[in-house]
């Protein structure tokens, strides 16, 4: 079928106000829930053809991700979706206000390949419990993953409520140039800026969650220990491949040297290898050659090993780093942590507000000060304080870029308000009215008019 065709059917099912049901909305996630969970071997089995990536992964990062996020809106759907009452000011007395979260309608949600579930399938969720239909784009890049996806949804799913499409660039392009009420994205900011401009022909708004190059400024102050370890979990789950990864450090002077040995030292334990059930490898051959180019052999501290038959790259520390070297010009998405320093908390700030938005930073401090300059100094879409992406977790926070790294957010409430039209009406009696609004408009009653206001 044509995407313009599922489309058609898209908008006619949504012209039946079917999506709209609370309980359609609550049905339907609960089939998925259960699809997902009798389905997980063969979730599993894809993601692992498509980059090695271990059931202990993939469950953790995708599949009880995903299956959290249909409880979360289980539960708090009948509240969200329910019109929430504000007040009336005196002008529009007597009468009532409400703002109804209203269902924006025909969706498409194009996801990126890194965390092919939870990237794909979170947004549609969200979309779901919003009230709206929605075709899938998952990345051709993972294709093991979203052929299982395709297969599951399309399946068990009629294609009038949610569809997966499946394909690459040219297929993307064809779904861009139809209409719909939202496009939510993942991806690059480059590609960002192509779906944006698609969207814009339409008037459609959009989400964009992008990326960036993500700091963590470890200071003298942190506990260095547990900075490593904490790091070097981030940057190194999933190989690198992470969005919110710490893309590189920036460590104060004095405890350079001691991060270097704790960050080696945390690699060594955590015995990262694809055999122990630790380690992914890198999504293809051109990514693998990316990354490796980036690796200056020079500035090795620890690793370096790109291995292009198993299609891995060892944990790589870099050190004496610039600014100006290759590793620093674009987001890494692999397995290799520069580390910079500096001599001034201050500086370091402000050399990270030079450069785009990050989607992340992180600070390792035990100092309030910093902790402070910290989170009003700096600019990016969330973050932690002495810890790496487990902000993702809470779903009370909203997850999300600023500037170059995306706008719009999802998770949880967020999640919903970004599928959701908030509908203002203003209910009025037919009694009651004072006359003055009216024409004839009289000196009088604009006396009236300025004493009121
Ligand atoms: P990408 O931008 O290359 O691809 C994302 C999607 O866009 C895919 O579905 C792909 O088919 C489609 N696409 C690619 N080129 C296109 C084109 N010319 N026209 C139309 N569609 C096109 O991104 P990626 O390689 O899948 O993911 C890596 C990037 O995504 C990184 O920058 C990473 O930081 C970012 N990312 C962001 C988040 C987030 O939640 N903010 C999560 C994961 C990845």
């Amino acid at each position: 079928m044509a995407f313009q065709e599922i489309l058609n059917k898209q908008k006619a099912f949504f012209r039946t106000q079917g999506t709209k049901d609370i309980d359609f909305r609550k049905q339907q996630l609960q089939k998925l829930k259960t699809i997902i969970t009798d389905q997980q071997q063969l979730l599993c089995a894809a993601i692992y053809q498509d980059f090695g990536k271990s059931e202990f992964d993939t469950f953790t990062t995708e599949i009880a991700f995903v299956l959290k996020d249909i409880d979360y809106y289980l539960k708090q759907l009948s509240n969200l979706a329910k019109p929430q009452k504000v007040s009336t000011n005196l002008f529009n007395q007597p009468g009532n206000s409400k703002i109804y979260p209203d269902p924006l309608g025909n969706t498409l949600v194009i996801g990126a390949w890194n965390y092919p579930y939870q990237l794909s399938l979170s947004p549609m969720i969200c979309a779901m419990a919003a009230g709206n239909t929605v075709i899938l784009k998952p990345s051709e890049l993972s294709a093991a993953s979203a052929a299982a996806m395709a297969s599951i949804i399309n399946q068990h799913f009629p294609a009038e409520y949610l569809f997966v499409a499946l394909g690459g660039v040219a297929e993307t392009t064809e779904l861009l140039a139809l209409k719909y009420d939202k496009i939510f994205f993942t991806g690059s900011p480059q590609v960002g800026k192509i779906v944006y401009a698609a969207a814009a022909q339409h008037l459609t708004p959009v989400t964009l969650e992008l990326g960036g190059k993500s700091p963590a400024i470890v200071c003298a102050s942190a506990d260095i220990a547990v900075a490593a370890k904490r790091i070097v979990w981030g940057k190194f789950l999933n190989a690198g491949q992470t969005c919110v990864a710490p893309d590189y450090i920036l460590v104060e002077d004095q405890c350079k040297e001691i991060l270097l040995q704790q960050l080696k030292k945390y690699i060594l334990q955590f015995q990262y290898a694809v055999a122990n059930n630790n380690y992914t490898q890198i999504i293809n051959e051109r990514n693998l050659n990316r990354v490796a180019a980036l690796i200056d052999k020079d500035k090795i501290y620890h690793g370096g090993l790109v291995d292009k038959a198993a299609r891995t790259i060892a944990p790589t520390i870099l050190h004496n780093v610039c600014w100006t070297d290759a590793v620093m010009q674009e987001e890494i998405f692999g397995p290799v942590l520069p580390v910079l320093s500096f001599s001034n908390y201050n500086d370091a700030l402000y050399q990270v507000l030079d450069h785009e938005k990050p989607l992340a930073a992180y600070l390792f401090s035990n100092n309030d000060d910093e902790k402070s300059a910290f989170t009003s100094i700096l600019s990016f879409g969330g973050g932690c304080i002495n810890d790496v992406i487990m902000h993702l977790g809470n779903e009370q926070l909203p997850f999300g870029g600023v500037g170059n790294s995306g706008m719009g957010h999802y998770h949880g409430k967020f999640g919903f308000d970004a599928f959701v039209h908030p509908k203002s009406v203003l209910d009025r009696a037919t009694w009651g009215e004072p006359n003055i609004k009216y024409p004839p408009y009289t000196a009088q009653k604009l006396k009236w008019i300025k004493r009121l206001m």
